[in-house]
């Protein structure tokens, strides 16, 4: 090893030397991604068994909350309203390291860091979340580098760049919202974000358009209160059309294979896949994209003592991909991991999906679902669940609940 990687591995190895557990350690967990799925794993793991080290590695200074991010949009809250640190983490004895991880070793079992050194760890979890299929529209990469289209899918500057564009959008302009087909990161959040700009609109530019371009034949979640909110709403604002996949960004404007499409704000979800560090580790397992686990533990079916949480995962039947999930995911991986670390045979747990969308800057809508281990995988409980009966202020003042609660259960 050469002094310079000497320097850079002594460097790692004392962040994670730093350690302050009041018992010795019995073993380390190193955890990458603080996000909805990784942070309640770290937090879980210390909880339930103060004797294990707990490492976070996340690339990011703050946790910024997807969900309520679309409300930033109409102007109905702030980023930093749904921003959080992570010295709730650290309260619990959470190491969390600044820094990216870029190469997991599983024979070594060591994660490599993008500043230098090296982590190692006994047992592993992996929650990245999505990166972006951009190859699949064409000349959206480049455009959204040059700022003149946006994902916002992951919240963060994106989001308060899309606002501001918004904002700057004349009155009589074109909102372009392009929808990837299933599966996706949070099914209802664009209709969400349509109702949200469709909102602003009608309050400060009523002669603006949403036109939403869904490359999926229909509305994928809630589609029947969305479409009665919209209708009830935003009569000759918001425009949903169906089977159209958007497969380039110009000028100005979006193609379909049918069309070209002009707007004045251009905001493409491209398709996504697991986060890159997982493709890299080899935990992809299915159509390049998804990472399959066994849903009693999380561990990876593809690479042994890694588990892997949240988007990146190839979901179960029945089950979206959200926050709701990730941080429910996070649960069964940390009580797997604590149990096996202790020697103990872990237990299959049952879990529950919410989803709450606004429609309004005062209502919203909610689904919700059960999923229960069956022998062989996790499976929705029939006649669990089920849609709110219409929209109200009560599921806003729920949806508002639940995401605080969520926050502190993950990261306080
Ligand atoms: C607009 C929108 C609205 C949504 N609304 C809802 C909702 O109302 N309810 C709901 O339940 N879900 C909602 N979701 C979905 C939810 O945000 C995701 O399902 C959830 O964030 C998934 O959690 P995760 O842990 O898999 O990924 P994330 O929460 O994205 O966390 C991944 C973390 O890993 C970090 N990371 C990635 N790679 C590395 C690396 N190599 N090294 C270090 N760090 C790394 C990232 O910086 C990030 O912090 C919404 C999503 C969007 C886009």
């Amino acid at each position: 090893m050469k002094r310079r990687d000497l320097l850079k591995f002594a460097a790692a190895t004392s962040v994670v030397g730093c350690a302050t557990t009041s018992t010795p350690s019995k073993a380390r967990v190193v955890v990458i991604g603080g996000g909805y799925g990784g942070a309640t794993a770290a937090k879980y793991v210390r909880m339930w068994d103060p004797s294990i080290d707990v490492v976070l590695v996340e690339r990011d200074a703050q946790f910024v909350s997807c969900p309520i991010s679309n409300l930033v949009l109409a102007g109905y809250t702030t980023l930093q309203e749904i921003s959080r640190g992570y010295d709730g983490l650290r309260r619990h004895g959470v190491q969390v390291v600044q820094d990216e991880a870029i190469a997991i070793d599983a024979a070594k079992k060591t994660v490599r860091l993008a500043r230098g050194g090296e982590i190692s760890y006994e047992r592993l979890v992996v929650s990245p979340g999505i990166d972006f299929l951009f190859e699949e529209v064409q000349g959206f990469e480049a455009a959204m580098k040059a700022g003149t289209a946006l994902h916002a899918w992951k919240a963060g500057p994106q989001t308060v760049a899309l606002r501001r564009q918004l904002e700057a959008m004349p009155d009589g302009g074109v909102y372009v919202l392009s929808v990837p087909t299933q599966p996706y990161r949070c099914p209802p959040g664009p209709y969400e974000r349509a109702s949200m700009v469709a909102a602003y609109f009608k309050q400060h530019k009523p002669r603006s358009k949403v036109l939403v371009l869904d490359a999926n034949p229909d509305v994928t979640s809630k589609g029947g209160l969305f479409k009665r909110a919209w209708s009830e709403l935003y009569q000759g604002i918001l425009e949903f059309r169906g089977n159209q996949k958007v497969v380039a960004v110009e000028r100005g404007a979006v193609r379909t294979d049918f069309d070209t499409i002009r707007g004045d704000v251009i905001n493409v979800v491209p398709p996504h896949r697991a986060g890159d560090i997982a493709q890299k580790a080899g935990l992809i397992t299915t159509n390049n994209r998804w990472c399959d686990v066994d849903w009693s533990t999380m561990e990876s079916k593809a690479v042994k003592g890694v588990h892997v949480l949240g988007d990146a995962t190839l979901s179960a039947s029945g089950m979206p991909k959200s926050g709701s999930m990730a941080n429910n995911h996070a649960k069964i991986a940390a009580a797997a991991i604590v149990e096996q670390l202790n020697g103990r045979k872990p237990e299959p747990v049952k879990i529950i999906n919410t989803c709450y969308s606004f429609v309004s800057e005062k209502e919203a809508i909610r689904v919700s679902s059960v999923h229960q281990w069956d022998g062989a995988t996790l499976q929705p409980v029939k006649g669990a669940g089920g849609v709110s009966a219409a929209r109200s202020e009560a599921e806003a003042n729920y949806a508002w609940n639940w995401a605080r609660t969520i926050w502190a259960d993950s990261l306080a």
